[in-house]
C-alpha cells in the first residue's frame, strides 16, 4: 500500500513520518510527487483537509491523506481556529501567530486561557473518492504566558498540557505524538482502516 501526504507543512510531516513508521504502508509526500499546496477555501476543517487530499489524489493517481488542523482558543470564541496558520497574515509564521496570540490574551487570566488543539485526517483512496475515511482528535489545554521550550512547532511552546506540566514544545516528540490531536486522530483512522478490511 502506498498513499500520498497531502501536506508540506515539515513540522507535521515529521510526526506523519513517526506515526506511520512500522505501519505497513509506504507513503511520499506531495511535494516530492510535484504537487502543489490546495487552497483552503473549506469553512470547516474536515472541507479543508477533504480539499488537500482530492487534489493530491487527483494529481498522483494515489489513495491521499489529507489533514486539517488548529488552535482553537475559548476565550477568542475559538479563534484562530481554522485559521492557525495565518492568524498573523502570513501563512505558517508561527513566532507572528504566537505573538499575536499573546497579546490578543495578555488580560486573560490562567483560569480562562482554556484552549484544544483539533485535528481531522481524511483518506481518500481515489480523488472522486464518495465515502472517505475520516477521523478527529482533540488535546485539551491551556494558552501559557510565554513561550516554553524549543522543540515541536507552530503553537507549540505556549501551549501547556496541564497533566504533564509541559509545553507541547517541552514533550519527548514520543510523548506528544501518543496524546497529541494528530496522534488521537491517526490512530482513530488507523481503527476504522482495520474495521474496514475485517
Ligand atoms: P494546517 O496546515 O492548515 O492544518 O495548519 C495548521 C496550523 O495549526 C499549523 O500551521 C499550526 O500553526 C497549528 N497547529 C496544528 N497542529 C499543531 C501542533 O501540533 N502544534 C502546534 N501548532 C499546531
Amino acid at each position: 500500500m502506498k498513499w500520498v501526504i497531502a501536506s508540506s507543512n515539515a513540522g507535521k510531516l515529521r510526526e506523519f513520518r513517526e506515526l506511520l513508521g512500522g505501519s505497513g504502508i509506504e507513503f511520499v509526500t506531495q511535494g516530492e510527487m510535484g504537487v502543489g499546496d490546495a487552497d483552503e477555501t473549506g469553512l470547516t476543517f474536515v472541507e479543508n483537509a477533504l480539499l488537500k487530499a482530492r487534489k493530491a489524489a487527483r494529481e498522483t493517481g494515489m489513495p491521499a491523506l489529507g489533514d486539517d488542523s488548529g488552535l482553537c482558543v475559548d476565550a477568542l470564541g475559538g479563534a484562530p481556529g481554522l485559521y492557525s496558520a495565518r492568524y498573523a497574515g502570513e501563512h505558517g509564521n508561527a513566532q507572528a501567530n504566537i505573538d499575536k496570540l499573546l497579546h490578543a490574551l495578555r488580560d486573560v487570566p490562567d483560569a480562562q486561557r482554556t484552549a484544544h488543539f483539533y485535528a481531522v485526517i481524511v483518506l481518500v483512496r481515489h480523488a472522486e473518492d464518495p465515502q472517505p475515511l475520516i477521523a478527529e482528535g482533540i488535546w485539551n489545554g491551556r494558552v501559557l504566558h510565554e513561550r516554553r521550550g524549543d522543540g515541536g512547532f507552530g503553537y507549540d511552546p505556549v501551549f501547556l498540557d496541564p497533566e504533564q506540566g509541559l509545553s507541547a514544545a517541552q514533550l519527548d516528540p514520543e510523548l506528544k505524538n501518543r496524546i497529541s490531536h494528530r496522534g488521537l486522530a491517526l490512530a482513530a483512522l488507523r481503527q476504522k482502516l482495520l474495521d474496514a478490511v475485517r
